[in-house]
């Protein structure tokens, strides 16, 4: 990137009520009420604002501080130069603080940012920064409900979900009751993928496969704890023959590089406000695509990390499928380019992420 110094970064933590019901959800031990969105603001020297998002559910205020103390006092006034080489200096002053979680989703906000304002600054959307080819077409989207541990309300969330065009769920269920209601709902043409969320040991992990198994599952995702034994989930997908998904709580391009070196999946699973933002999502594509794995984004997002993720993935010669949560919100940052039509998601191409976030709706939700 042309020569352009930061000259103002500031942390915006929004929280846009959203209905998941009808039970009462629950995130991080915590009740479930609102999206929470860490908007990241750069201000470049010469006037140009990039939009990032940093991955802040129930750790709003840690993630903002974090920025604000840790973050702010190493990047302002800094010339940005090449976004990777910048990226990797401040990953390097922040990494005795931890190189997965709170930093991490911090890091991946600014580093969003930093893309949006490179490729406002080439008048490109950040597909076409990414590559020149992007087609931009729309891309098959999945609805990713909420975990309601009730067989009925699976039901109707997937019933809900095909009404609005989906051709492809996830449920977030751990046990056999729920997935057979969603199979037995579902027609056999319907796509549908199980996250666990990192409940059990390995040998719990391989019965509940077996237990899983006879509904076809596109995919089971984090069946084992801890999420980063890639052993474990190498040897349950050779051991059961059922595809894994993982990558949401992995840090950077080189975890991604073990876990793929162990064949512990099949399907990968970057998270652009976690894993380093499109710097190290766009390493992790690669790989990905190198070893003839399919890409996957965790992507429960309706800021600039739901953008990012689009853009990212009409980058792709073959994208895979976008993930959404199923959740109804109070307000949009973006209009409608969180609502799916007929399942799929439009990609916009205007210069950087395809569009800046709504202020009066910033204004409203500011916490
Ligand atoms: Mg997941």
């Amino acid at each position: 990137m042309a020569q352009m110094k930061i000259a103002a970064l500031s942390a915006i933590p929004l929280q846009i009520p959203f209905s998941i019901g009808p039970v009462l959800a629950k995130s991080g031990g915590q009740p479930w009420k609102a999206q929470e969105i860490v908007l990241i603001k750069v201000e470049t020297e010469h006037g140009l604002v990039g939009w990032g998002e940093a991955f802040s559910y129930s750790c709003q205020r840690a993630v903002v501080a974090v920025i604000e103390d840790m973050v702010a006092p190493l990047v302002i006034n800094r010339e940005i130069g090449e976004i990777p080489d910048f990226m990797r200096k401040l990953q390097q002053a922040l990494h005795l603080f931890g190189r997965y979680g709170i930093t991490m989703f911090a890091i991946s906000g600014l580093d969003i940012a930093l893309w949006d304002i490179a490729a406002k600054a080439a008048g490109k959307s950040l597909a076409k920064l990414v590559n020149e080819n992007a087609s931009q077409t729309p891309l098959v989207g999945y609805s990713s409900l909420y975990r309601y541990g009730d067989p009925e309300l699976v039901a109707a969330k997937c019933q809900a979900s095909l009404d609005q065009g989906y051709k492809v769920i996830k449920l977030h269920e751990i046990r056999e009751s729920e997935v057979k209601a969603a199979r037995d709902q579902i027609s056999d043409a319907i796509a549908l993928t199980v996250d666990a969320n990192c409940p059990w040991t390995p040998v719990q992990a391989h019965g509940m496969a077996l237990h899983f198994k006879p509904y076809d599952l596109l995919w089971l995702e984090e069946p084992i704890f801890p999420p980063e034994d890639f052993d474990a989930l190498a040897t349950l997908q050779k051991d059961v023959g059922i595809p894994l998904a993982a990558g949401e709580n992995l840090c950077t391009q080189y975890q991604f590089r073990q876990m793929i070196s162990s064949d512990a999946v099949t399907y990968v699973q970057p998270s652009v406000t976690k894993v380093g933002g499109v710097t190290e999502f766009l390493r992790v594509a690669e790989l990905t695509q190198v070893n003839e794995l399919r890409l996957m984004p965790h992507s429960p997002y309706f800021g600039p990390g739901w953008l990012a993720t689009l853009q990212l993935m009409s980058a792709m010669p073959d994208p895979g499928f976008v993930e959404r949560l199923f959740v109804d919100h109070e307000a949009s940052l973006y209009g409608d380019l969180i609502d799916p039509v007929n399942g799929n998601f439009h990609v916009p191409d205007e210069p950087g992420l395809g569009a800046d976030p709504d202020l009066d709706v910033i204004k409203t939700y500011r916490v």
